[in-house]
């Protein structure tokens, strides 16, 4: 068998009749064959350069191919590539300790998976456990991964054909406020978070609930921050019926806010806190739950049920100590925060253009963008769920983009700004000079 490299062709073949690729209808999808990557940019066979501003499945923080990142996993491979979760290892054990120190308030130990559904699936398994409840509070407008209880946990439509799913999950609704569900009186008790948590949990019995999951800032379905005391309002009744509070920060921890975790911007410590993508930018799968205090003297009394071969992976964590020490050595929290301020000013400029953007969302290198046909009525550019010819109008966009030289995506009417962490100022503009011109198609859609 020959050991030559493939060309484009035999790759989108052998692509096109063997790969499965998640969430698609596979017949017509054509993947773009990719033959390399470097920091904020990756191209394809034919040399044509894109600028990541998703960082892919918002998880290449530190950018691609991130030498260090690179020597790090080579390092650990020489070293020992798999080691047994039963025993104790180096870098598995030094990923936990530096977790325990960077992570806000009291929370210490860590259990590490290979990914973030991985590790929210068993944040609930572990809530029910200590709280001796069942059920778990979650949001609409949330995705917490794939697997069985994540995708039961997730509010999008993707949960929908994984139903009737894991029982118990209870849901609440966003505080989402350019859509408020409750028409946003003042004071709001959906957008103020407390109130409206309160009122469910005594239909539900609160000695039931378990625990509440939901991301600090919510990624794909909708790039959502909450007021100025919703997380507190949350944790507030929590502790008041002994709930557990889990936040998932799969998608908006590690930087990507301009706070280390998006917590932080509100001082709110969860109980549990779940990582991925960020915590070591994909280089290797990995997933980690950390818990806090309490739960882990808990823990030394008690059995964890749960376990995975490949929990604690030494090549993943020694990507993942390599991604905190680069991430310290670079200042790339700071960065993040620097551009963002910079992407920020420049949608805000691009707002005065375009008609269509009806609300910008956003802080560090965390933004959404969000479309509409009319900023009276604040009608979507396409409708919640769009899926075939309704979609179009913001297929166009991203394909625009694409185009251009710039990977963008978008859920729903919201357009989603994530790039990596460490893009510089030119790498901003850039985006915003393409965005300007692609814009222009939602603008024709605005009545
Ligand atoms: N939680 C959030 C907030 C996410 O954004 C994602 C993935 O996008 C997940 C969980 C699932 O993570 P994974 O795909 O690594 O299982």
């Amino acid at each position: 068998m020959s050991t030559a490299a493939w060309t484009k062709e035999q790759v989108a073949e052998a692509d096109r009749e063997y790969v499965i690729h998640s969430w698609s209808k596979q017949g017509g999808l054509n993947a773009r064959p990719i033959a390399g990557a470097s920091g904020s940019w990756f191209w394809d066979y034919d040399g044509n350069r894109i600028l990541d501003f998703q960082s892919q499945l918002v998880n290449s923080n530190l950018g691609h191919q991130h030498p260090r990142l690179v020597n790090a996993i080579k390092e650990q491979a020489d070293k020992l590539c798999y080691i047994g979760p039963g025993f104790a290892e180096e870098s598995r054990a030094k990923l936990a300790q530096r977790l325990a120190e960077i992570t806000p308030g009291d929370l210490r130990m860590s259990f590490f998976t290979t990914g973030g559904a991985a590790a929210n699936e068993n944040a609930i398994r572990l809530a029910r456990h200590v709280t001796g409840r069942s059920k778990i509070v979650a949001r609409y407008r949330s995705y917490h991964g794939a697997t069985a209880g994540a995708i039961s946990l997730t509010g999008d439509p993707r949960r929908w054909q994984a139903e009737p799913g894991v029982s118990g999950v209870v849901r609440m609704l966003d505080p989402y406020t350019y859509r408020c569900p409750a028409g946003h009186p003042d004071p709001c008790p959906v957008c103020s978070g407390g109130p409206h948590l309160e009122e469910i949990l005594q239909y539900e019995n609160p000695e039931t609930v378990a625990a509440v999951i939901l991301e600090p800032v919510t990624g794909t379905n909708g790039l959502i921050y909450p007021g100025e005391n919703y997380l507190r309002s949350i944790r507030e009744v929590c502790d008041t019926y002994g709930i557990l509070l889990i936040f998932d920060e799969v998608m908006a921890g590690f930087g990507r806010t301009g706070e280390l975790f998006a917590c932080n911007h509100w001082g709110v410590v969860p109980d549990i806190l779940i990582t991925a993508k960020g915590l070591n930018s994909g280089y290797v799968p990995l997933g980690a739950m950390t818990v806090s205090a309490e739960i882990s003297e808990w823990l030394h009394g008690h059995k964890f049920w749960g376990g995975l071969t490949y929990a604690g992976h030494p090549l993943a964590c020694a990507s993942a100590v390599a991604s905190l020490d680069i991430m310290d050595d670079e200042d790339v929290v700071a960065n993040a925060k620097r551009q963002g301020e910079r992407l920020g000013a420049g949608l805000a400029e691009l707002a005065e253009r375009h008609e269509s953007i009806g609300e910008i969302r956003g802080r560090g290198l965390f933004y959404g963008l969000e479309l509409v046909r009319s900023r009276e009525t604040r009608e979507p550019l396409v409708p919640f769920n769009a899926v075939g010819e309704a979609a179009v109008p913001m297929q166009r966009i991203v394909k625009a983009g694409m185009a251009k030289g710039l990977y963008l995506s978008a859920n729903f009417n919201v357009m989603r700004l994530t790039p990596p962490l460490v893009i510089t100022g030119d790498e901003i503009d850039f985006a915003l000079e393409i965005l300007d011109d692609v814009l222009t198609l939602a603008d024709e859609a605005v009545t």
